[in-house]
């Protein structure tokens, strides 16, 4: 998790140098209190009792060497590869029993992202979105299959959080640094929000025959808050289409396990402290088919006169969004994580029972923007989610009631 630089990580198993040279110590030590036993055998040649007596203590012994061996051998290093992906880091882990297709898996996974990518960042010029920006208030583009799926689940997010998240944010999204062009040092005049606010509102996206069309000119669409999980969506599918059947999927934070790490384990997920990208703040242990996805205000942000602004704008303020410091979102497919950690950063603790109630079955992690810190769970995540041990008194239970 500490190595990872992505929001959330893994760990199935962990071989490493510590557990290596406690292994070795505990064996050198079981192995001399047997060498020692066997000794005294020789020393005090066979009589009843006493016989018996080291016999047992011999046993003993090499039961408790096999118990540190077996241990040892479970606790060996994953397969996993990681890549550059869609602006951020991803990895494919593959459970006990598969580290010989980690390679060909990773390469088809790198392929199913760059398709995602290349029909959905507004980062590629030649992308379905881009081109509808282009022909903004012209004509209507054309989809393909996938871009069309994704455009429909995104504007859903948007109508369920009454337009806390809105696919047509793009102009403020560009206009704050988080687009194509890097930030600027300071912060945009309330004019230019103002004015980049008049091409926002995901209500004006016409759909019609597999086509989206943009009526104004200077509108734009980004997906940036739902593509990842879309993604990780079609490599998890096509991992368990090859017959792989234990993996874990991670790309910048928005994951998605199958099966299990080894034998009798489940894949355990860290969740970043928001305040402090070096820890933790609990894990959690993943079922299978499970997805997990965080929006973060640390996790992409601009800095102007030491103040950090986050990269999930509120759309109806123009402003990026205060009061949140992290979501994790806890579902049945990265999709919905993705999209609804998005939606569910902006309306933050206050507005998140509501959309809940009518967003597909999701659970829910939120930490406000405060301190001290906060940990608010929805009853599912508490059964899954251990804090580590300094923060179990900032668990809160997140009921429709409770705020
Ligand atoms: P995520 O990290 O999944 O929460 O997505 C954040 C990304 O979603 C940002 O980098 C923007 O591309 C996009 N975004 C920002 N604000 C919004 C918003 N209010 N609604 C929808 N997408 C947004
Ligand atoms: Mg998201």
């Amino acid at each position: 998790m500490l190595k990872n630089p992505s929001n959330l990580s893994f760990r199935g198993a962990a071989g490493d140098e510590e557990s290596r040279k406690s292994f070795v110590s505990r064996a050198r030590f079981l192995a001399s209190l047997g060498m020692a036993a066997i000794t005294k055998v020789f020393q005090y040649p066979a009589r009843g009792l006493h016989l018996w007596i080291i016999g047992a203590a011999i046993m003993g012994c090499l039961l408790l060497a096999l118990g540190s061996a077996a241990r040892f051998l479970l606790r060996t290093e994953l397969p996993s590869r990681s890549l550059r992906s869609m602006g951020g880091l991803a990895t494919v882990t593959v459970g006990a029993g598969y580290s010989e297709r980690v390679d060909p898996l990773t390469a088809q996974v790198r392929g199913i992202f760059e398709r995602v990518e290349q029909e959905l960042s507004t980062y590629r010029s030649d992308s379905a979105i881009s081109l509808l920006a282009e022909k903004a208030g012209v004509d209507p583009v054309a989809f393909s299959e996938d871009a069309w799926r994704v455009l429909k689940l995104a504007l859903r997010f948007d109508e369920l959080s009454d337009g806390a998240s809105d696919v047509t944010v793009a102009p403020l999204v560009k206009l704050w640094g988080f687009g194509r062009t890097p930030a600027s040092a300071s912060l945009p005049s309330e004019e230019a929000i103002r004015e980049q606010l008049k091409f926002v509102d995901y209500r004006r996206v016409i759909l019609k025959d597999r086509t989206a069309f943009l009526p104004v000119k200077g509108m734009a669409v980004d997906l940036g808050g739902i593509a990842k999980g879309y993604a990780v969506d079609r490599a998890f599918d096509f991992c368990r289409s090859v017959g792989v059947e234990n993996f874990l999927i991670d790309l910048s934070g928005n994951i998605r396990v199958s099966g299990r790490p080894q034998w009798g384990k489940k894949w355990q997920i860290g969740v970043r402290n928001p305040f402090d990208r070096s820890s933790i703040i609990g894990k959690i242990a993943m079922r299978s088919g499970l997805a997990l996805a965080t929006s973060g205000s640390y996790e992409r942000f601009v800095e102007v006169m030491g103040q950090r602004y986050s990269h999930i704008i509120n759309p109806r303020t123009g402003f990026p969004v205060t009061g949140t410091a992290g979501v994790t979102v806890l579902c049945g497919d990265a999709t919905t994580a993705d999209g609804l950690s998005t939606s569910l950063f902006v309306v933050g603790l206050k507005g998140c029972s509501k959309l809940l109630q009518k967003a597909p079955p999701a659970d829910v992690l939120i930490v406000p923007d405060k301190y001290p810190i906060e940990i608010w769970l929805t009853r599912g995540f508490a059964e899954v989610f251990v804090p580590i041990p300094d923060l179990s008194n900032a668990v809160r239970i997140l009921t429709p009631t409770s705020l």
